[in-house]
């Protein structure tokens, strides 16, 4: 080979060269599925909340049905492996919030459970917020620390000219302040309120965490960005043992392809359309929800593929973000899907 091939074959590797994320397939019957907590056995936020007692039982329930419980950046290695399948579970926890340490954590070292915790650095050792002490016996004691941005802030509502900049710079200075106080890198993210655009996605791959979290519910897959991974919301309305045990037992919804592919609305009746293959658990009777609306959903075939339209029956208003979620049973297996719509305009 001489230097000119060479040096075809370097620009060709470094064109296509790409994250393992992006580069190996996930065997089809790998399936992750992620929740969301963010307060423990503080019934001031119901919103944010989970009681101890709700979240004791999501744990027995993890342990009796012999689920893996990783953290994320596991999960995320476990995918990628050779591994055989087996049921798998992740418990995220947003925002480093002082009942985790006192409440929850206690508990998942009952239960000799990891999880991953996302602090905004910006608040923590703050009223109600974790301290880095506490941080650290977190770590010791198996919580893997991920990234959540220094200020928690609404990237989408800042002008276009400084947001990716100041995204980019505060991932940094985050992957910074964690290493400096817990002597760990951050291998993953977590998008605050679940927001994120293409660009903002981008950001997240180059810095190269091995994988991050969004908001919309669902479960990790064959065919999920694992740069915007969804999780099923755990808090007082979501949290009954029910709802969890349902949530545990989805399956995932593998796609060909989904449009848009942005998070981001234009207007206030977006329209989504799934291509899917004809032996897709949603290529039947399916349920469909669309917070703040009715759902409308036609199926059209083209060249063998099934493709979905799914839009509301009329405007959806005053809703900053709202999920459109399809569910489905076949052979006797639930599986779950859900695109969730952001309107930065609406405070
Ligand atoms: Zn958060």
């Amino acid at each position: 080979m001489n230097f000119h091939s060479i040096s075809i074959l370097f620009i060709l590797l470094a064109s296509f060269g790409c994250n393992r994320s992006e580069c190996k397939e996930i065997d089809p019957e790998k399936e992750v599925v992620c929740f969301v907590y963010h307060r423990f056995g503080d019934n001031r936020y119901p919103s944010t909340n989970v009681s101890l007692e709700d979240f004791e039982v999501h744990l027995k329930h993890l342990q009796t049905e012999g689920f893996q419980v990783l953290t994320f950046a596991d999960a995320i290695d476990y995918l990628h492996s050779d591994e055989p399948a087996q049921k798998t579970a992740v418990l995220t926890i947003d925002d480093g919030y002082e009942s985790f340490y006192k409440n929850g954590l206690p508990l998942l070292k009952k239960y000799q459970f990891p999880a991953t915790l996302y602090i905004n650095t910006e608040t923590v050792g703050g009223t109600s917020y974790m301290n880095w002490e506490q941080l650290q016996e977190a770590t010791d004691a198996g919580i893997e620390v991920g990234n959540h941005t220094h200020s928690h802030a609404y990237f989408l509502n800042q002008p276009a000219a400084e947001r990716y900049d100041n995204f980019e710079k505060e991932l940094k200075r985050t992957q910074k302040l964690i290493e400096k106080n817990l002597e760990e890198k951050p291998e993953t993210f977590a998008y605050p309120f679940g927001e994120l655009d293409q660009r903002m996605l981008k950001i997240v791959k180059e810095i190269g965490f091995k994988g991050a979290v969004a908001q919309n519910s669902g479960v990790i897959g064959a065919s999920t960005d694992l740069h915007m991974c969804p999780r099923f919301p755990m808090s007082q309305s979501y949290s009954s043992i029910d709802k969890f045990k349902s949530k545990a037992a989805m399956h995932h919804v593998k796609l060909i392809k989904e449009e848009p592919s942005t998070f981001l609305a234009t207007d206030d009746q977006p329209k989504l359309s799934l291509t899917l293959e004809p032996e897709s658990p949603l290529n039947g009777s399916v349920n469909c929800f669309i917070q703040g609306g009715d759902c409308a959903v036609s199926k059209n075939q083209v060249n063998g593929k099934v493709i979905l339209s799914i839009s509301p029956e009329g405007p959806i208003t005053g809703r900053r973000r709202f999920l459109y979620t399809l569910t489905a049973q076949k052979n006797g297996r639930w599986y779950w899907y859900s695109h969730l719509w952001i309107r930065p305009g609406i405070e």
